[in-house]
């Protein structure tokens, strides 16, 4: 079905006390519905909409449409990539109340499954927010501490890994494209639209609404636009045109192999990252409950050609590889030589600090916005706070610049750190601190602390805390 229009009779500009918005008669309100039975919009985004029952408890069909009142006349947004930003911020959106719709280009889940990575416990503070936690901790496994090896393979450090007693919390390790299908899973189970094998080609953004337009020829209409499209980001064209990716100084290998762990690999406690500090090469591990070994090298040198990724077997990988770790007596070497064929390769890629955001109606969030090198593995908890707080801005902040100015002066200085720092220890610039002393606690105040949360948590009332008229301009009450 095509999209409806988007350019309905906009909302009164209503503020409501709760961060859940009520739902009320279109006729009481005396505007035309955003939301009404199935029969209104057909296949609708809304769950309640779709299962044909009012989204109002205690509503009659015979009430006619009812709309939600946001504080401002934001109707439908759509989001462009159902990766881990896009998805998780259609769950954000739909639960503050918005209708949103997410184009995915991938046919059936999401782009690029190669890659595991680990969610902090900034990440899955987030994940809670959105009421997503068991989604995700249905797959993948936890991890609870973290050791350090030096190049000769002596251990120099065990640490508690972020929050490690709260289960919620802990951090997680999983394949990316598990990550985002559990998301999607999520999304559709909650009546989210994601629409597969939608490939945004250009975006036309107006006074009076922005439309997509997408490979296939289809369009679609909305009042903003998120652009969650990753690292190549279509959508970033328009709101930062002329700003490339750029490479970040180290080739990154990341491999799978489900051989029983080589003599000597074993951290001795399970739910255990090991880190391994090599001469050449930064290395990582963890083995999963069921002895699958999930491992990462990053590597200083020219990038990769696009052709040499796109040509080279694991074999090949391997090869360049191997020598490297070899160089040491850790148990790195021995993992890369028991992956037989799940190697792959990439470099380390950034979007540059200070790129805009925004234009229009438009805005960018997660890679598409500020895509880190991955050395810091924060890149899939920063888009699940972009999520959360994104959708809390526009649920509170009284009108939609207000609400864009105030998510931009929340997360550029947290997610623009993290770019600096993950790309500093890729180019070798980066001073990591000291390993912390054998037992000492994880240093995990920056990922947990106190401002953060209270952007994160769902019921605070993001304007009433850190409204301002613009960037820079931020009060704390
Ligand atoms: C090797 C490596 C290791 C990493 N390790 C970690 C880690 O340990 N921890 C961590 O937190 N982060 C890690 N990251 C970073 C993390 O994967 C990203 O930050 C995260 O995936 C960003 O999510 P996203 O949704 O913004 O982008 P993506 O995950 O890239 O999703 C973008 C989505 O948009 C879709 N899309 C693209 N173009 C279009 C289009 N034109 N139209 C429609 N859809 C489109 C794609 O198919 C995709 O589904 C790592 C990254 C790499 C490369």
């Amino acid at each position: 079905m095509a999209e409806p229009s988007t350019r309905r009779t906009p909302l009164p500009r209503v503020r409501t006390s709760g961060p859940e918005r009520p739902w009320s008669r279109a006729a009481d309100r005396g505007v035309q519905a955003f939301y009404g039975p199935a029969a209104f919009y057909g296949p609708a985004r809304n769950p309640d909409v779709r299962s044909g029952v009012l989204p109002v408890s205690g509503a009659r069909a015979s009430d006619g449409p009812y709309v939600c009142e946001w504080g401002h006349d934001m109707a439908h947004i759509l989001v462009i990539g159902g990766g881990i930003a896009g998805t998780a911020a259609a769950l954000a959106l739909h639960r503050a109340g918005s209708d949103v719709t997410v184009h995915e280009a991938h046919p059936e889940s999401a782009g690029d499954i190669g890659a595991f990575l680990t969610l902090a416990s900034n990440g899955m503070r987030a994940l809670a927010q959105l009421d997503a936690s068991a989604a995700v901790t249905a797959v993948g496994f936890p991890l609870r501490s973290m050791r350090v090896l030096d190049g000769s393979g002596a251990e120099v450090a065990r640490v508690p890994l972020g929050e490690a007693a709260d289960p919620l919390l802990r951090y997680r390790c999983l394949p990316r494209g598990d990550l985002a299908a559990a998301l999607q899973a999520e999304a559709a189970r909650r009546g989210i639209g994601i629409r597969h094998g939608a490939r945004l080609a250009s975006v036309r953004d107006t006074p009076d609404g922005v439309t997509v337009h997408f490979t296939d020829g289809s369009t679609a209409t909305g009042d903003l636009l998120v652009g969650a499209d990753g690292l190549n980001s279509v959508v970033r064209r328009g709101t930062a045109p002329g700003v490339e990716p750029r490479y970040a100084g180290q080739r990154v290998f990341y491999g799978f192999t489900d051989a029983p762990v080589p003599a000597g690999t074993d951290a001795g406690d399970s739910e255990c990252i090991t880190m391994v500090r090599g001469s050449a090469a930064a290395f990582g591990y963890a083995v999963s409950p069921d002895g699958g070994t999930y491992w990462f090298a990053r590597v200083a040198g020219e990038p990769l050609t696009a052709d040499e990724i796109g040509h080279g077997t694991p074999a090949h990988w391997r090869g360049l590889l191997l020598p490297l770790l070899r160089a040491d007596t850790t148990p790195a070497a021995d993992i890369v030589t028991a992956t037989t064929d799940r190697v792959m390769v990439t470099n380390a890629t950034e979007v540059p600090t200070g790129t805009p955001w925004r234009s229009g109606r438009t805005l960018t969030i997660g890679d598409a916005a500020h895509a880190a090198s991955p050395a810091t593995g924060q890149g899939a908890s920063m888009a699940l706070e972009d999520a959360v707080v994104l959708a809390k801005a526009l649920r509170d902040a009284p009108g939609t610049d207000s609400a864009l100015s105030l998510y931009e002066s929340l997360r550029r200085p947290r997610v623009e750190e993290n770019v600096t720092v993950s790309g500093g220890i890729s180019r070798g610039t980066h001073r990591p601190p000291s390993p912390p002393a054998r037992g000492s606690a994880a240093p995990a105040a920056r990922l947990g602390d106190g401002e953060l949360v209270r952007h994160l948590e769902w019921h605070a009332d993001l304007w009433a805390e850190f409204g301002a008229p613009g960037p820079g301009d931020r009060r704390t009450r």
